[in-house]
């Protein structure tokens, strides 16, 4: 059986104990990881701290190219580490509409060169005959990443390639249910980077909790459930840890009244199913205004029920297995709350027979807020498809979510939409799409669903404090 270690100070750490990672695929044990304790926090606490002191005052130039380094490797060992992606998460090698482990990998190589080159320059703000004034933008110090197991590779990227670029180090804990392609990357990332930058301590519940208490730690990058994000502000206050939450979503899309349900729906079944809906930004909440209730329900239930659900090595699989068994039973139990309370099953509705954490592709119609389908996130291949007739309605109905990460108008009238759109108390907002990121667009949430930005300068500026330079003339 392979077996990950942890990374601390550019060595692999060959640990005491070891715990099983299973295929959700198949529910077979196929890696093990190595089992970190609060002693190898300190000790990449430790290495973090001492690599920081020549890290942060690098020349610029240099970090950019050991970044672009760390990036290439992504690169070209991309098969190696679709493979295990697939293996530990269950996507689909390429998956609905290309988003599988290959967007994964690319992506997290694309993330990486973009933001390898965004620079921090010093801002002027004022430059007279009685003072200059300079803004300057300084690291933090040590780093803690977090990490999910949606996409675990390309959200590690998210939060460390900005935190390495404005001069941090990083520890970095991957979720113990998909911890194997990113401790393999970062043990190819400290080929190219001086040991200590980049740190792995893989572990459970007792190593993020040593982390995010740490002393030695200035900053935490999380993501991951709204609960967890509360602990970790928690724990954070402390030494006063600067905070980066993406937390969870139950995002809402709007469809008006003047759409074409066939050209809308395969981008409606793609923001809904992606990645089987295990994303923060998946649509999870459809409100269609009534006079295109109908037909784009059965347009997309036609849709939905020709997806290809598999194991995500076979080709052309579209959706794999829900990543784990807690999640198929929240799954399960939303489905059951919506069937006692009148909800119309168009497609799906049941786990699949045999091994693997299946569940079929599943649209529910006629539900209404109040709804546990409806008003809870269910990170998984189920969506309440619900009517509306009152546009203001619908507005207070989609912002009545403690939640507000992402929202989506689906219009021909696209100034209409936007006018809807600023409404929505979200921190992204798509017209006639859902859920779409990219490397130079912020993206984060408001309300219950977090604070502060990925991505782009805005993303970048979170992992440093500014110091104001005022040179009196
Ligand atoms: P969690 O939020 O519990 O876990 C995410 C990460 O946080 C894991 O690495 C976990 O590691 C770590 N963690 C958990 N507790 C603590 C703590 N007190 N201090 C520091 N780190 C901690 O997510 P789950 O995996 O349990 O999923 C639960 C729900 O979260 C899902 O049903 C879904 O709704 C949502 N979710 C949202 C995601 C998003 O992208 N926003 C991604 C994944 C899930 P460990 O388990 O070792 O403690």
């Amino acid at each position: 059986m392979k077996k990950f270690n942890m990374t601390i100070n550019g060595q692999q750490i060959i640990s005491d104990s070891y715990f099983d990672v299973i295929n959700p695929a198949t529910e077979q044990v196929f890696a093990q990881c190595a089992k970190g304790s609060a002693d190898d926090v300190d000790r990449a606490v430790d290495a973090a701290s001492e690599a920081f002191k020549s890290w942060s005052v690098m020349a610029d130039a240099d970090r950019k190219a050991a970044l672009h380094a760390v990036a290439s490797l992504l690169e070209t060992n991309m098969p190696e580490l679709m493979e295990l992606i697939v293996q530990e998460t269950g996507k689909p090698m390429l998956g609905l509409n290309q988003v599988g482990a290959g967007m994964e990998v690319g992506g997290a190589a694309a993330w990486a060169h973009v933001n390898a080159d965004i620079d921090l320059p010093v801002e002027v703000i004022q430059d007279n005959e009685d003072a200059r004034i300079e803004l300057h933008r300084k690291p933090l110090g040590v780093v803690a990443s977090i990490t999910p197991w949606n996409w675990p590779l390309l959200i590690a990227i998210w939060h460390i390639i900005p935190a390495m670029r404005a001069g941090n180090t990083v520890v970095l804990k991957p979720s113990p249910l998909t911890p194997v392609t990113t401790a393999r990357f970062v043990e190819l990332a400290n080929t190219v980077l001086p040991p200590g930058v980049l740190n792995l301590v893989s572990g459970d519940g007792d190593v993020g909790a040593a982390m995010t208490a740490h002393e030695g730690i200035a900053k935490v990058v999380f993501t991951g459930s709204t609960d967890t994000g509360k602990q970790i502000m928690k724990a954070a206050s402390g030494n006063l840890k600067r905070l980066t939450l993406e937390l969870g979503g139950n995002d809402a899309g709007i469809v008006l009244d003047d759409v074409d349900p066939i050209a809308i729906a395969p981008k409606l079944i793609g923001a809904c199913f992606h990645n089987n809906g295990q994303t923060c930004a998946a649509l999870k909440r459809l409100y269609v205004h009534e006079s295109m209730y109908e037909s784009v329900c059965s347009e997309m239930a036609r849709l939905a029920s020709g997806l290809v659900v598999g194991n995500g090595l076979a080709e052309g699989t579209e959706l794999g297995p829900v990543q784990n068994q807690m999640q198929l039973e929240i799954v399960e139990s939303l489905a059951e709350s919506a069937r006692t309370e009148g909800g119309r099953f168009l497609c799906g509705g049941k786990r699949r027979e045999g091994k693997g954490y299946f569940y079929e592709p599943t649209i529910v119609a006629d539900l209404v807020d109040g709804n546990r389908l409806v008003d809870e996130e269910p990170f998984g291949p189920i969506v309440p498809v619900i009517k509306y007739s009152d546009i203001d309605e619908v507005i207070k109905q989609a912002n009545s979510s403690p939640n507000g990460l992402g929202g989506s108008v689906w219009s021909t009238d696209t100034a209409r939409a936007v006018e809807i759109g600023k409404r929505l108390e979200t921190g992204t907002v798509w017209i006639n799409d859902h859920g779409a990121v990219q490397p130079d667009m912020p993206f984060g949430g408001v309300k219950q669903s977090g604070f502060g930005v990925e991505f782009g300068l805005h993303g970048l500026q979170e992992f440093t404090s500014i110091q104001s330079v005022k040179i009196a003339k």
